[in-house]
């Protein structure tokens, strides 16, 4: 169920990757480039960002601004976050589902049928339960009460 894309917003280009993962090394491979390659680029072109940085550690440190990386994985599932409190946080849950399953929690009976048997004793009370109190039933209204007859339009 994932449905996010993450876009490059490089210049002239609007590459979409499924993961953050996937966008950044785009970023570092396709625009960065490498001294080897020739093709070397130490300024940021992202979309309204202008810079410009001396070593290609620094951009690629510096294009974690614009790419949503989440380097801390949890280890019973999927899922991924940015600061590790929030990821210890997260395991928790995992943890304490699997104490839940030993012993589940059922939730507080309170029932209709309790409240009638504690009222048992009392007689007079039951049967004042008990009695029902109709309301009087009021006439079907007519809608055709005022000889107009109503049209439906569709
Ligand atoms: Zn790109
Ligand atoms: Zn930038
Ligand atoms: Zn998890």
């Amino acid at each position: 169920m994932q449905h996010e894309v993450f876009t490059c917003r490089w210049k002239y280009c609007s590459n979409q990757y499924v993961t953050p993962e996937l966008l950044y090394s785009h970023l570092t491979a396709d625009h960065v480039g490498r001294k080897s390659t020739g093709n070397l680029c130490l300024s940021c072109q992202w979309e309204n960002c202008d810079v410009t940085v001396e070593k290609r550690d620094h951009i690629t440190s510096h294009l974690r601004v614009h790419v949503p990386l989440k380097p801390h994985h949890c280890r019973y599932c999927e899922k991924s976050f940015k600061r590790p409190q929030d990821m210890k946080k997260h395991e928790k849950t995992h943890t304490e589902e699997e104490r839940q399953v030993e012993h589940p929690l059922t939730p507080p009976q309170k029932s209709m049928l309790d409240d009638t048997q504690s009222t048992y004793s009392s007689t007079s009370n039951l049967t004042d339960r008990l009695t029902p109190h109709h309301a009087p039933i009021s006439p079907p209204q007519s809608t055709y009460s005022e000889g107009i007859p109503i049209k439906y339009i569709q």
